[in-house]
């Protein structure tokens, strides 16, 4: 039986796309590549390096310099920012908070996207986002966009903070969710928008291994265009 060797996943922040895909990729082979992790691995650097204020060009310059990878560790997988484990590092608020504004340059998403397309041809892969369908990788094998009410989506990403120790309020989370959608919606270079072709999965009322199972159905019951 012939897997998608790409497959494409976007749709808005909280709907489940890692903790989903992380493990479809690993029972199904697949490297998963989740691309919000770069955009906020990127921003962490800009925080880091006192840019947040500079302008687009100095962020575009520091991005090209850094070297990002996206490594499987046990279940999960480790987000490396030159050669360092940011992979907790990288949910902080601070980030959360100025993300939109770095991902929204184009510069850094063209610097992105070429790291996206090398990592896609390591193998099959899984690649999740908002604009891999669209504009990553237009050719994936298969399409599917992941969605979810603000509310649920909320409420998840309070219920993994409070499991991983970390502190978490509801609203906080909630308002920062709703102007994340905002702002990745409307920016001028590639908004968060559902592919055409794209299966769409809304995961309100799944919880979190109904939604695996039916994404892994998605991928099983994919048939090769002839
Ligand atoms: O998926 P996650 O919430 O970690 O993504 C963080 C941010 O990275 C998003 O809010 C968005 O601004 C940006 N992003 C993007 N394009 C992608 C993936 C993420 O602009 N393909």
């Amino acid at each position: 039986m012939a897997l998608p060797r790409t497959v494409a996943i976007d749709g808005p922040a909280g709907a489940g796309k890692s903790s989903i895909c992380r493990v479809v990729a690993r029972d199904l082979g697949y490297l998963f590549v989740d691309t919000g992790a770069f955009y906020r691995a990127v921003t962490l650097a800009v925080i880091r390096a006192g840019l947040l204020d500079a302008d687009d060009a100095a962020i575009i310059r520091l991005t090209s310099q850094l070297n990002l990878d996206i490594v499987p560790q046990h279940d999960q997988y480790a987000v490396l920012l030159n050669g360092e484990d940011v992979t907790q590092a990288i949910q902080q608020s601070g980030v959360d908070a100025n993300v939109s504004r770095i991902s929204a340059i184009s510069g850094v998403r063209a610097v992105l996207n070429e790291k996206y397309r090398q990592l896609a041809a390591r193998g099959p892969v899984i690649m999740a986002g908002r604009d891999i369908g669209t504009v990553v990788l237009p050719q994936a094998d298969l399409k599917i966009y992941l969605d979810a009410s603000p509310e649920a989506r909320a409420e998840r990403r309070y219920r993994q903070r409070i499991a991983g120790g970390q502190q978490a309020n509801y609203d906080e989370i909630l308002s920062s969710l709703r102007s994340r959608d905002a702002s990745d919606s409307q920016r001028e270079v590639d908004p968060l928008r559902r592919p055409s072709d794209a299966t769409y999965v809304h995961t309100d009322d799944l919880d979190i291994e109904s939604a695996i199972r039916q994404v892994k159905q998605i991928i099983l019951n994919w048939q090769p265009a002839h």
